[in-house]
Protein backbone atom coordinates (compact mmCIF):
# COMPACT_ATOMS: atom_id res chain seq x y z
CA UNK A 1 0.00 0.00 0.00
CA UNK A 2 1.31 3.32 -1.22
CA UNK A 3 1.29 5.77 1.95
CA UNK A 4 2.03 8.64 0.40
CA UNK A 5 -1.81 9.09 -1.63
CA UNK A 6 -3.15 12.12 -2.34
CA UNK A 7 -5.57 14.30 -4.12
CA UNK A 8 -4.99 18.01 -5.77
CA UNK A 9 -7.62 20.11 -6.40
CA UNK A 10 -7.83 23.44 -8.50
CA UNK A 11 -11.02 25.35 -9.32
CA UNK A 12 -9.79 27.51 -12.11
CA UNK A 13 -6.91 30.20 -12.66
CA UNK A 14 -6.86 34.27 -13.27
CA UNK A 15 -6.89 37.59 -11.78
CA UNK A 16 -7.96 36.91 -8.48
CA UNK A 17 -7.24 39.97 -6.44
CA UNK A 18 -7.61 40.26 -2.67
CA UNK A 19 -9.06 43.83 -3.07
CA UNK A 20 -11.68 42.77 -4.92
CA UNK A 21 -12.69 39.47 -3.08
CA UNK A 22 -14.71 40.22 0.63
CA UNK A 23 -13.34 38.17 3.41
CA UNK A 24 -16.87 35.89 3.53
CA UNK A 25 -16.33 35.03 -0.51
CA UNK A 26 -12.91 34.14 0.34
CA UNK A 27 -14.21 31.86 3.43
CA UNK A 28 -16.46 30.53 0.93
CA UNK A 29 -14.00 29.24 -1.34
CA UNK A 30 -11.63 27.79 1.19
CA UNK A 31 -14.98 25.81 2.53
CA UNK A 32 -15.83 24.76 -0.45
CA UNK A 33 -12.22 23.47 -1.82
CA UNK A 34 -12.27 22.11 1.74
CA UNK A 35 -15.49 19.70 1.52
CA UNK A 36 -13.46 18.60 -1.83
CA UNK A 37 -10.62 17.29 -0.95
CA UNK A 38 -12.09 15.83 2.30
CA UNK A 39 -14.16 14.12 0.04
CA UNK A 40 -11.56 12.92 -2.33
CA UNK A 41 -9.68 11.52 1.01
CA UNK A 42 -12.06 9.88 2.35
CA UNK A 43 -12.51 8.05 -1.42
CA UNK A 44 -8.02 7.36 -1.05
CA UNK A 45 -8.62 6.40 2.38
CA UNK A 46 -11.29 3.40 1.92
CA UNK A 47 -8.67 1.98 -0.87
CA UNK A 48 -10.33 3.37 -3.52
CA UNK A 49 -9.32 4.62 -6.90
CA UNK A 50 -7.27 7.76 -7.90
CA UNK A 51 -9.75 7.76 -10.48
CA UNK A 52 -12.81 7.30 -8.05
CA UNK A 53 -11.03 10.26 -6.13
CA UNK A 54 -10.63 12.58 -9.09
CA UNK A 55 -14.39 11.78 -10.38
CA UNK A 56 -15.87 12.35 -7.55
CA UNK A 57 -14.21 15.24 -6.81
CA UNK A 58 -14.91 17.24 -10.34
CA UNK A 59 -18.07 15.76 -9.36
CA UNK A 60 -18.55 17.90 -6.42
CA UNK A 61 -17.00 20.81 -8.02
CA UNK A 62 -19.06 21.01 -11.01
CA UNK A 63 -21.91 21.08 -8.56
CA UNK A 64 -21.30 23.98 -6.67
CA UNK A 65 -22.07 27.19 -8.06
CA UNK A 66 -18.64 28.93 -7.11
CA UNK A 67 -16.46 27.00 -10.11
CA UNK A 68 -16.64 27.51 -13.54
CA UNK A 69 -18.01 23.87 -14.36
CA UNK A 70 -21.45 22.25 -14.21
CA UNK A 71 -23.85 24.28 -12.05
CA UNK A 72 -22.73 27.87 -12.09
CA UNK A 73 -20.70 27.56 -15.72
CA UNK A 74 -20.24 30.64 -17.77
CA UNK A 75 -22.38 31.97 -20.76
CA UNK A 76 -21.41 31.28 -24.33
CA UNK A 77 -22.24 34.39 -27.01
CA UNK A 78 -25.50 32.61 -27.12
CA UNK A 79 -26.68 33.18 -23.83
CA UNK A 80 -26.53 29.41 -23.28
CA UNK A 81 -24.06 26.66 -22.08
CA UNK A 82 -21.92 24.38 -23.52
CA UNK A 83 -19.09 21.85 -21.07
CA UNK A 84 -16.64 19.99 -21.88
CA UNK A 85 -14.86 17.47 -19.73
CA UNK A 86 -12.11 14.55 -19.61
CA UNK A 87 -11.02 12.10 -17.40
CA UNK A 88 -7.67 9.92 -17.68
CA UNK A 89 -6.33 7.03 -15.93
CA UNK A 90 -2.97 6.72 -15.32
CA UNK A 91 -2.54 2.98 -14.53
CA UNK A 92 -4.32 1.67 -18.48
CA UNK A 93 -3.76 5.35 -20.13
CA UNK A 94 -7.67 4.67 -20.64
CA UNK A 95 -8.90 8.51 -21.41
CA UNK A 96 -12.64 9.41 -21.75
CA UNK A 97 -13.89 13.31 -23.01
CA UNK A 98 -17.09 14.54 -23.66
CA UNK A 99 -17.76 18.35 -25.14
CA UNK A 100 -20.24 21.01 -26.16
CA UNK A 101 -22.61 19.09 -23.94
CA UNK A 102 -25.82 21.25 -23.05
CA UNK A 103 -28.11 19.09 -20.81
CA UNK A 104 -26.20 16.20 -19.05
CA UNK A 105 -25.75 17.49 -15.39
CA UNK A 106 -22.26 16.32 -14.83
CA UNK A 107 -19.93 16.22 -17.85
CA UNK A 108 -17.31 14.36 -16.15
CA UNK A 109 -19.71 11.08 -15.06
CA UNK A 110 -20.11 10.78 -18.73
CA UNK A 111 -16.81 11.32 -19.56
CA UNK A 112 -15.95 8.50 -17.25
CA UNK A 113 -18.15 6.68 -19.36
CA UNK A 114 -16.97 7.02 -22.19
CA UNK A 115 -13.31 5.82 -20.51
CA UNK A 116 -14.86 2.42 -19.39
CA UNK A 117 -18.10 1.59 -21.67
CA UNK A 118 -16.70 2.72 -25.17
CA UNK A 119 -13.97 2.17 -27.91
CA UNK A 120 -13.86 5.73 -28.49
CA UNK A 121 -12.45 8.66 -26.37
CA UNK A 122 -14.17 11.87 -27.13
CA UNK A 123 -17.94 12.36 -28.06
CA UNK A 124 -19.15 15.98 -29.25
CA UNK A 125 -22.33 17.68 -28.79
CA UNK A 126 -25.80 15.78 -30.11
CA UNK A 127 -23.76 12.55 -30.17
CA UNK A 128 -22.13 12.91 -26.61
CA UNK A 129 -25.97 13.82 -25.37
CA UNK A 130 -27.32 10.38 -26.26
CA UNK A 131 -23.98 8.62 -25.44
CA UNK A 132 -25.20 9.69 -22.09
CA UNK A 133 -28.48 9.37 -22.55
CA UNK A 134 -28.18 5.77 -23.63
CA UNK A 135 -26.04 5.01 -20.19
CA UNK A 136 -28.58 6.41 -18.23
CA UNK A 137 -26.90 9.53 -17.15
CA UNK A 138 -29.00 12.61 -15.50
CA UNK A 139 -30.23 15.35 -17.81
CA UNK A 140 -31.13 18.70 -16.88
CA UNK A 141 -32.30 21.56 -18.62
CA UNK A 142 -29.49 23.88 -20.42
CA UNK A 143 -31.33 26.76 -17.40
CA UNK A 144 -30.40 24.87 -14.54
CA UNK A 145 -26.71 25.80 -15.65
CA UNK A 146 -27.46 29.42 -14.55
CA UNK A 147 -26.05 31.64 -12.04
CA UNK A 148 -26.92 35.31 -11.48
CA UNK A 149 -23.07 35.85 -11.33
CA UNK A 150 -22.03 34.49 -14.37
CA UNK A 151 -24.97 36.37 -16.23
CA UNK A 152 -24.07 39.31 -14.93
CA UNK A 153 -20.13 38.40 -15.92
CA UNK A 154 -21.53 37.52 -19.23
CA UNK A 155 -22.94 40.89 -19.69
CA UNK A 156 -19.69 42.76 -18.75
CA UNK A 157 -17.93 40.44 -21.18
CA UNK A 158 -19.88 41.22 -23.43
CA UNK A 159 -19.10 45.21 -23.18
CA UNK A 160 -15.78 44.64 -23.20
CA UNK A 161 -16.16 43.58 -27.17
CA UNK A 162 -16.06 47.43 -27.39
CA UNK A 163 -12.66 48.38 -27.27
CA UNK A 164 -13.03 50.94 -25.24
CA UNK A 165 -14.00 48.68 -22.19
CA UNK A 166 -10.58 47.25 -21.45
CA UNK A 167 -11.04 46.91 -17.40
CA UNK A 168 -9.20 44.73 -14.85
CA UNK A 169 -11.30 43.04 -12.41
CA UNK A 170 -10.51 45.49 -9.79
CA UNK A 171 -12.07 48.15 -12.24
CA UNK A 172 -14.42 45.99 -12.85
CA UNK A 173 -16.26 45.27 -9.62
CA UNK A 174 -15.95 49.01 -8.49
CA UNK A 175 -17.87 50.06 -11.65
CA UNK A 176 -20.19 47.25 -11.22
CA UNK A 177 -23.43 47.50 -9.86
CA UNK A 178 -22.09 44.77 -7.30
CA UNK A 179 -19.77 47.50 -5.51
CA UNK A 180 -19.46 47.31 -1.76
CA UNK A 181 -19.90 43.45 -2.21
CA UNK A 182 -17.48 43.06 -4.26
CA UNK A 183 -18.15 39.98 -6.77
CA UNK A 184 -18.78 37.46 -4.08
CA UNK A 185 -19.05 34.96 -6.76
CA UNK A 186 -17.00 36.14 -8.94
CA UNK A 187 -14.49 33.66 -9.05
CA UNK A 188 -12.62 34.86 -11.71
CA UNK A 189 -11.77 38.29 -13.51
CA UNK A 190 -14.36 38.78 -16.46
CA UNK A 191 -11.68 40.18 -18.28
CA UNK A 192 -9.98 37.60 -18.24
CA UNK A 193 -12.20 35.03 -18.11
CA UNK A 194 -10.40 32.11 -16.84
CA UNK A 195 -12.16 29.39 -14.69
CA UNK A 196 -12.13 25.24 -14.97
CA UNK A 197 -12.43 22.42 -12.19
CA UNK A 198 -9.63 19.92 -12.00
CA UNK A 199 -8.09 17.28 -9.70
CA UNK A 200 -5.37 14.54 -9.57
CA UNK A 201 -4.74 11.63 -7.87
CA UNK A 202 -2.47 9.33 -6.34
CA UNK A 203 -4.02 6.29 -4.51
CA UNK A 204 -3.31 3.68 -1.93
CA UNK A 205 -2.51 1.16 -4.69
CA UNK A 206 0.33 3.45 -6.51
CA UNK A 207 -1.84 4.67 -9.68
CA UNK A 208 -2.74 7.89 -11.03
CA UNK A 209 -5.66 9.49 -12.67
CA UNK A 210 -6.78 13.15 -13.64
CA UNK A 211 -9.77 14.83 -14.48
CA UNK A 212 -10.71 18.46 -15.96
CA UNK A 213 -14.24 19.77 -16.23
CA UNK A 214 -15.87 23.05 -17.56
CA UNK A 215 -17.88 25.63 -18.86
CA UNK A 216 -15.30 27.20 -21.46
CA UNK A 217 -14.68 31.10 -21.57
CA UNK A 218 -17.25 33.45 -21.06
CA UNK A 219 -18.84 34.67 -24.21
CA UNK A 220 -17.20 32.04 -26.47
CA UNK A 221 -18.51 31.23 -29.73
CA UNK A 222 -21.06 28.46 -29.77
CA UNK A 223 -18.93 25.25 -30.64
CA UNK A 224 -16.11 26.73 -29.45
CA UNK A 225 -14.00 24.12 -27.74
CA UNK A 226 -10.50 24.47 -25.44
CA UNK A 227 -7.90 22.24 -23.82
CA UNK A 228 -9.88 20.97 -21.26
CA UNK A 229 -11.46 18.18 -22.85
CA UNK A 230 -8.12 17.26 -25.06
CA UNK A 231 -6.25 14.31 -23.65
CA UNK A 232 -2.45 15.93 -23.53
CA UNK A 233 -3.43 19.74 -23.17
CA UNK A 234 -6.22 20.24 -20.43
CA UNK A 235 -6.04 16.32 -18.74
CA UNK A 236 -3.23 13.46 -18.43
CA UNK A 237 -1.87 10.74 -16.57
CA UNK A 238 0.46 7.88 -16.41
CA UNK A 239 1.59 6.20 -13.98
CA UNK A 240 5.44 6.47 -15.58
CA UNK A 241 5.16 9.95 -14.89
CA UNK A 242 2.23 12.25 -13.47
CA UNK A 243 -1.34 13.24 -13.32
CA UNK A 244 -2.10 17.09 -14.61
CA UNK A 245 -5.09 18.78 -15.11
CA UNK A 246 -4.47 22.32 -16.56
CA UNK A 247 -7.02 25.72 -16.49
CA UNK A 248 -6.06 28.88 -18.20
CA UNK A 249 -6.42 30.33 -21.76
CA UNK A 250 -7.38 26.53 -23.48
CA UNK A 251 -5.60 27.99 -26.78
CA UNK A 252 -2.66 28.20 -25.48
CA UNK A 253 -2.66 25.40 -23.79
CA UNK A 254 -4.04 23.15 -26.45
CA UNK A 255 -1.14 24.70 -28.65
CA UNK A 256 1.65 23.67 -25.96
CA UNK A 257 -0.18 20.29 -25.43
CA UNK A 258 0.57 21.80 -21.64
CA UNK A 259 -0.47 18.69 -19.40
CA UNK A 260 1.08 15.98 -21.44
CA UNK A 261 4.60 18.26 -22.07
CA UNK A 262 4.72 17.92 -18.16
CA UNK A 263 5.14 14.20 -18.83
CA UNK A 264 7.09 14.20 -22.25
CA UNK A 265 9.35 16.66 -19.93
CA UNK A 266 9.83 14.28 -17.06
CA UNK A 267 9.99 11.26 -19.37
CA UNK A 268 12.49 12.70 -22.24
CA UNK A 269 14.45 15.33 -19.97
CA UNK A 270 14.55 12.72 -16.86
CA UNK A 271 13.44 16.02 -14.50
CA UNK A 272 11.16 16.16 -11.50
CA UNK A 273 7.13 17.08 -11.76
CA UNK A 274 8.70 20.12 -9.93
CA UNK A 275 10.37 21.28 -12.59
CA UNK A 276 8.47 19.93 -15.74
CA UNK A 277 5.69 21.71 -13.94
CA UNK A 278 7.68 24.87 -13.35
CA UNK A 279 8.89 24.85 -17.41
CA UNK A 280 5.21 24.42 -18.54
CA UNK A 281 3.66 27.10 -16.60
CA UNK A 282 6.62 29.59 -16.11
CA UNK A 283 8.63 29.28 -19.25
CA UNK A 284 6.42 27.93 -21.96
CA UNK A 285 3.39 28.94 -22.13
CA UNK A 286 3.98 32.42 -21.57
CA UNK A 287 5.95 32.57 -24.45
CA UNK A 288 2.72 32.71 -26.21
CA UNK A 289 0.51 34.59 -23.64
CA UNK A 290 -0.96 31.79 -22.57
CA UNK A 291 -2.27 32.00 -18.95
CA UNK A 292 -3.28 29.91 -16.23
CA UNK A 293 -2.19 26.81 -13.76
CA UNK A 294 -2.10 23.40 -13.55
CA UNK A 295 -2.24 20.72 -10.74
CA UNK A 296 0.32 17.96 -11.05
CA UNK A 297 0.90 14.74 -9.16
CA UNK A 298 3.66 11.66 -9.63
CA UNK A 299 3.89 8.31 -8.79
CA UNK A 300 6.03 8.75 -5.33
CA UNK A 301 3.42 11.72 -4.15
CA UNK A 302 4.70 14.84 -5.38
CA UNK A 303 2.66 17.98 -5.58
CA UNK A 304 2.90 20.92 -7.64
CA UNK A 305 0.43 23.83 -8.22
CA UNK A 306 1.92 26.50 -10.53
CA UNK A 307 0.19 29.26 -12.20
CA UNK A 308 1.40 32.81 -14.05
CA UNK A 309 -1.70 34.57 -12.97
CA UNK A 310 -2.63 36.55 -10.13
CA UNK A 311 -4.01 33.64 -8.25
CA UNK A 312 -5.47 30.19 -8.72
CA UNK A 313 -8.22 27.83 -6.03
CA UNK A 314 -6.50 25.37 -5.61
CA UNK A 315 -5.61 22.82 -2.39
CA UNK A 316 -4.05 19.22 -1.43
CA UNK A 317 -4.74 16.65 0.62
CA UNK A 318 -2.68 13.86 1.92
CA UNK A 319 -4.27 10.96 4.00
CA UNK A 320 -4.71 11.61 8.01
CA UNK A 321 -3.49 15.31 7.43
CA UNK A 322 -5.78 18.34 6.85
CA UNK A 323 -6.40 19.80 3.43
CA UNK A 324 -4.62 22.66 2.49
CA UNK A 325 -5.74 25.36 0.26
CA UNK A 326 -4.97 29.02 -1.19
CA UNK A 327 -6.21 31.11 -3.66
CA UNK A 328 -3.63 34.21 -4.33
CA UNK A 329 -0.10 33.80 -5.14
N1 LIG B 1 -9.15 26.17 -20.14
C1 LIG B 1 -10.56 26.42 -20.19
C2 LIG B 1 -11.00 26.60 -21.61
O1 LIG B 1 -10.26 27.17 -22.37
C3 LIG B 1 -10.96 27.63 -19.44
C4 LIG B 1 -10.32 27.79 -18.12
O2 LIG B 1 -9.56 26.98 -17.66
O3 LIG B 1 -10.60 28.79 -17.50
O4 LIG B 1 -12.09 26.23 -21.94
Amino acid sequence: MNSNAVIAIHGGAGTILRTSMSASAEAEYHAALNAVLSAGQRVLADGGSALDAVSEAVRLLEDCALFNAGHGAVYTAAGTHELDAAIMDGRTLDAGAICCVKRVRNPILAARRVLERSDHVLFTGEGAEAFAAAQGLEFVDNSYFDTDARYRQWQLAREQQRPMLDHDAATLASTSPNNGDPMPHEPIDPNRKFGTVGAVALDRHGHLAAATSTGGVTNKQVGRVGDTPLIGAGCYADDATCAVSTTGSGEMFMRMVAAYDVAAQMAYRQISLEEAALDVVMNRLPKIDGRGGLVAVDVHGNVTLPFNTEGMYRGFARLGEAPVTAIYR
